[in-house]
């Protein structure tokens, strides 16, 4: 398969997922960008769920995902939370009508259950494509955004998750979820 027919398959998902979104009833209301913010919120740790993390995650202005994150806090979607050490910085965190929101829409069902016809092949094709936003994401030179028990500085310490980048205890659920600090392993030479 050549690159330009596998990025013409991500492609035509993307569209496909795009106007899914854009016909479900529950996001009559809602702009796409509003969307992928809460969707990322939803994956995020506790690193990475503020403003800047957002806006870096969608790559696009500060000022558009500023607007975004408005229009979400006055749907009492998100609650801005002060950061506990440092007082100038705010974390976003989903409220329950957002949690309920999110687990009603995903994954999307046209997706889930193209997936679930495939059998095991549904299953390998998630692993690797796993493994191909890996390689791009050593290789680009953007934030990774990778799963925290992908990461080089994830340690276990008495059994439970650590982060050796900010050296603090990380909760057992963290490990699954995305960090804007995260760095792939080193590949052996
Ligand atoms: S181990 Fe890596 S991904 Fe996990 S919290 Fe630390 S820096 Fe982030």
């Amino acid at each position: 398969m050549t690159g330009t027919t596998l990025f013409d398959l991500l492609e035509r998902f993307s569209s496909l997922s795009r106007i899914w979104f854009r016909q479900h009833p529950l996001l009559a209301e809602m702009q796409p960008i509003q969307l992928s913010a809460l969707m990322y919120l939803a994956r995020c740790n506790h690193y990475s769920n503020t403003p800047l993390g957002v806006t870096d995650y969608l790559g696009l202005t500060k000022g558009t995902v500023s607007q975004s994150l408005k229009a979400l806090e006055a749907k009492e979607l998100i609650v801005k939370v002060q950061d506990a050490r440092d007082k100038r910085s705010v974390h976003l965190q989903l409220t329950d009508a957002a949690r309920s929101l999110l687990e009603a829409l995903l994954p999307p069902a046209f997706l889930a259950e193209g997936e679930a016809r495939m059998g095991a092949r549904g299953a390998q094709l998630e692993t690797l494509l796993g493994e191909l936003l890996c390689e791009v994401q050593r290789s680009a030179d953007v934030p990774s955004f990778g799963l925290c028990r992908s990461c080089r500085f994830h340690q276990q310490v008495d059994d439970l998750p650590f982060c050796g980048l900010t050296q603090e205890p990380l909760a057992p659920s963290d490990a699954k979820l995305i960090c804007r600090e995260h760095q792939a392993p080193e590949v052996a030479a």
